[in-house]
């Protein structure tokens, strides 16, 4: 295929899309634009760098299918570029009866969607594995793991460049122009156009946006940005937790509850909560932007999402305002840990798109527009799913 394939963003899915269009078809000419001064400076890099193995996702799903495909080959990907990652597991815990019954459903999808070796802890194997965990039941998933995903990216970008593929740093796109007669895709960028066969979106937090100026129709789907805010364990309390500890997320949300993580280069992070940010790519409570507050707030999907789950959007909201009320989170975990132990950190943003009925959208969302391929949605696990994201839009679209 002599195709020139263009990609606006340089995120560990435009990424991905780069290095697996020149796999499948060495002579297809890639060029990628990038509003930042080099890869993966939101969400790709603002994450938990844990490499999720499809526990959580309705069977059937895009979700189910490529977080199990996706962290194989985001493994071995690391395996033979030495990037660092380890497999070193993770333990559910419930904290009640009720909660119990929601991890046993869990253990059943994990079991549907092919996860190996689930099983649940007795009280003696949990207190050996996280001694200071308070469970009512715990479920160990052996295939979960963490990975350091800016060295993945790096070398995506470099591998990219290697095979000629050119990467435009400081390169915002404005919009597309599509030709009429030849259908190819004119990308405006202020500091030059380019014609590409085919334009694959990957904007994160802009693609609804993106998809707005680039197709000329209103996006089915609206980003609202969710913050994620994390502590850190100072490193006399490091001890605490020895792997990946999550509480059993609420199966109304795509969010997954305060967790503990251990980080690949050494620190124990807690978190993220997912509070509704002002700013796009605001990663401190503090900023704000006038554009995208007035653009959440004017949509009723937000609206609905709202008022159908205050107690949730309130709980998010003191966690973010109040360190107590994240240290309860993290207590329901782990109850010895103290306010004195945790040390703020860094954030992340989501994308999460949001339907018009008020529903979070569970699943990756991939839409194509004559010949754009726009990623809607594409909320955690995307980084471990990314390979396998870009080896779906391949055979499904590039041809
Ligand atoms: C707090 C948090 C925790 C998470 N934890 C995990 C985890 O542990 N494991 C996991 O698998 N996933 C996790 N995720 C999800 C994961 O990070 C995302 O699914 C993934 O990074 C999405 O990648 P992306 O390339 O689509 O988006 P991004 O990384 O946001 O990339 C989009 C890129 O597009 C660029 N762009 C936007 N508009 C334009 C434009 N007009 N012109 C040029 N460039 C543009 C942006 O600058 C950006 O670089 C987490 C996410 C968050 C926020």
């Amino acid at each position: 295929m002599k195709k020139r394939i263009g990609i606006i963003g340089a995120g560990i899915l435009g990424l991905a899309v780069a290095y697996k269009v020149q796999e499948q078809y060495p002579s297809a000419q890639i060029v990628l634009f990038e509003k930042e001064n080099g890869p993966g400076k939101h969400q790709s890099s603002h994450n938990s760098g844990v490499l999720h193995c499809g526990l959580y996702y309705q069977p059937g799903s895009l979700k189910a299918r490529l977080a199990v495909e996706g962290i194989r080959s985001m493994v071995d990907f690391c395996g033979r570029n030495r990037i660092s990652y380890e497999l070193c597991g993770k333990v559910v815990i419930a904290s009640d009866e009720r909660e119990k019954r929601f991890l046993e459903n869990l253990a059943s999808r994990g079991s549907a969607n092919g996860l190996k070796g689930l099983r649940f802890l007795d009280s003696a194997e949990l207190k050996h594995r996280e001694p200071f965990v308070k469970a009512c039941a715990s479920l160990l998933v052996p295939e979960e793991g963490i990975v350091d995903y800016p060295a993945v990216m790096d070398s995506l970008a470099s591998l990219i460049q290697q095979k000629g593929g050119l990467l435009f740093y400081n390169s915002m796109v404005k919009g597309v122009k599509e030709e009429h007669l030849s259908g190819r895709v004119v990308i405006e960028t202020p500091q030059k156009d380019m014609v590409v066969d085919l334009l694959v979106c990957c904007a994160g937090l802009h693609a609804d946006r993106l998809y707005r100026s680039c197709t000329g129709e209103f996006s089915p789907l609206k980003i609202i940005p969710f913050r994620g805010e994390y502590q850190m364990l100072k490193p006399e309390a490091e001890g605490l937790v020895n792997h990946l500890v999550y509480p059993v997320p609420d199966p109304a949300f795509p969010f997954l509850g305060v967790h503990f993580t251990r980080l690949v280069h050494g620190g124990r992070e807690v978190g993220p909560n997912a509070v509704l940010a002002f700013k796009r790519e605001g990663y401190s409570g503090l900023e704000f932007s006038l554009r995208d507050t007035v653009d959440s707030l004017t949509y009723p999907g937000l609206l609905r999402f709202v008022s159908n789950n205050l107690k949730f959007t309130a709980g998010e909201l003191s966690s973010s305002l109040f360190k107590n009320a994240f240290l309860a989170k993290a207590k329901k975990l782990i109850p010895d840990i103290t306010r004195k132990q945790l040390v703020k950190g860094t954030a992340g943003v989501r994308a999460q798109s949001v339907a018009s009925d008020g529903k979070l959208v569970m699943d990756f969302n991939i839409v194509r527009q004559g010949n754009q391929i726009h990623v809607l949605n594409a909320p955690s696990p995307g980084a471990t799913a990314s390979l396998a994201i870009a080896g779906y839009i391949v055979e499904q679209y590039i041809h």
